[in-house]
């Protein structure tokens, strides 16, 4: 039933992109994809590998472990490749439709890269798949070939059909922002009901421990997220009502988390047993983005280019504010002691108040950083220790002394009526897309409109955001 009314939602075409990935060497980290571009009306097929992913702000050259390539016609007649340049692979004189081959090499399970082995396909979508130029708005299906006897399933918000193997997406946007883990992993799911609408929250986890310690996280998972619903007053309103965390905590992952619309990645070589409360963590930072960065959206990222470096200088509202609300609805949850969150925002505020980083940057221009920092490998030495802050860190603290700030002059009102006004204003109600993304005045017009005074507002972003001053966390 769930399957069957997804199917009506997307209707495959002509014109539909049909991916397949097979494993025929996952033991050596290695899969094979097949692309089929319905090439009428191109000439010249502009096929590519992203060079970004939406949430990670480096370049990444998901190119560089492409290899074994090849291109055909439709009756697999190999067919020119022209290479302008390390990212693209330009195909012409086909027959109207180009296939496109390759290996792909994967050995690193996190947020924005992908691992084939023995025990997983985990796979982060720009990463893994080549496009073409001109064809983003293309419905998109895909099969994959699971492996016989792996006990592999599918958890991902691509969306199913009636074939286990196959799904399909709308287009190339909505495709590489869903995540796929193909293992034998453990499902726990739940219901979320707000606004009228109830949602499925599913908790997909590939790991190593047993089902008392999975039930426990879940049970706490679930207050953490009913939190934060609170906080908005609706779910994120996920665009085909469900929402899946990808929980790959296996020894070979590498620490990370990050966040789709309507799922996320959360990988870690730790384990429930020893490590649950910063994995929770991560869960729940991940979770508030699908309201605080993918629908709530800077508008510098909207549409993302898979091809460039995406700068947003309001990374201190969606990465920083994003980490204020971490601990807290944790707190909230009764999962976190008072000393426990106190410490927390006492690290939060030593970082800021101490970081020699402030001089030279404000927390706009810091976000400007991103591609700089957030992942990005260089081998030169950098000056960072004296002249960066993290966005994250510096966010966080300027989310708590906002939220000081709004609770001291305005009684009754706090930081989380600022976020709702944010999501009514700027994030509810889009399917698929970000109907009204925001700039960095914006928020400062929420600021004044929620607390009724825009020079306190004026002097808020004047002081601390386009400036550099710390927020007065004594108040
Ligand atoms: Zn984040």
């Amino acid at each position: 039933m769930f399957a069957s009314l997804l199917l009506s939602a997307v209707t495959l075409v002509a014109d539909t992109i049909r991916y397949e990935i097979e494993f025929p060497d996952r033991a050596h980290h290695e899969a094979a994809i097949t692309v089929r571009f319905p090439a009428t009306g191109h000439d010249t097929v502009d096929i590519r590998m992203s060079r970004s992913s939406p949430g990670r702000y480096a370049l990444h050259e998901f190119a560089k472990n492409v290899y074994a390539v090849t291109a055909t016609d439709g009756a697999g007649r190999p067919v020119a490749i022209h290479r302008p340049d390390p990212y693209r692979w330009l195909v012409s004189g086909h027959d109207g439709t180009v296939v496109f081959r390759y290996t792909l090499f994967a050995d690193r399970a996190d947020g924005t890269y992908s691992q084939f082995d023995g025990w997983q396909a985990h796979m982060n979508m720009p990463a893994t798949f080549a496009w073409a130029a001109g064809m983003e708005a293309e419905p998109i299906a895909i099969r994959f070939a699971m492996p016989r006897g792996s006990g592999w399933r599918v958890a991902s918000q691509l969306v199913p059909t009636t074939d286990p193997e196959r799904f399909v997406a709308p287009d190339m946007a909505y495709f590489m922002d869903s995540p796929t883990l193909l293992s034998p992993f453990s499902l726990r799911e739940w219901t979320v009901a707000s606004a009228g609408r109830v949602d499925t929250i599913r908790l997909a986890t590939q790991h190593l421990g047993t089902d008392e310690e999975l039930d426990r996280y879940t049970a706490r998972a679930k207050a953490v997220v009913a939190e934060q619903v609170a906080i908005f007053g609706e779910t994120a309103r996920y665009d085909h009502g469900t929402y899946t965390f990808i929980a790959n905590y296996m020894p070979q992952a590498s620490g990370d988390g990050m966040e789709h619309r309507n799922s996320t990645v959360l990988s870690s070589s730790g384990s429930l047993a020893r490590n649950e409360m910063q994995l929770l963590s991560t869960l729940g930072h991940e979770f508030f983005h699908s309201w605080n960065v993918e629908r709530i959206r800077p508008a510098a990222l909207e549409p993302f280019d898979f091809f460039r470096a995406n700068p947003s200088d309001a990374l201190w509202f969606a990465e920083g504010l994003t980490s204020y609300y971490t601990p807290l609805p944790i707190r909230r949850a009764g999962l976190m002691t008072d000393a426990e969150y106190a410490a927390s925002i006492g690290g939060t505020i030593n970082a800021v108040v101490n970081a020699p980083g402030r001089r030279f940057f404000s927390p706009m221009e810091m976000s400007l950083q991103a591609p700089f920092v957030d992942a990005a490998t260089s081998v030169d030495p950098t000056n960072r220790a004296n002249t960066f802050l993290s966005y994250y860190t510096w966010g966080a603290g300027i989310g708590l002394g906002m939220d000081l700030a709004i609770r001291g002059r305005f009684p009754g009102k706090s930081l989380d009526g600022l976020m709702r006004l944010m999501w009514t204003r700027h994030g509810a109600g889009g399917r698929y897309d970000v109907p009204r993304p925001y700039t960095v005045d914006d928020i400062e017009q929420a600021l004044a409109d929620y607390t009724g005074d825009s020079r306190f507002a004026q002097d808020f972003f004047a002081s601390h955001i386009r400036g550099r001053d710390v927020p007065d966390f004594a108040a």
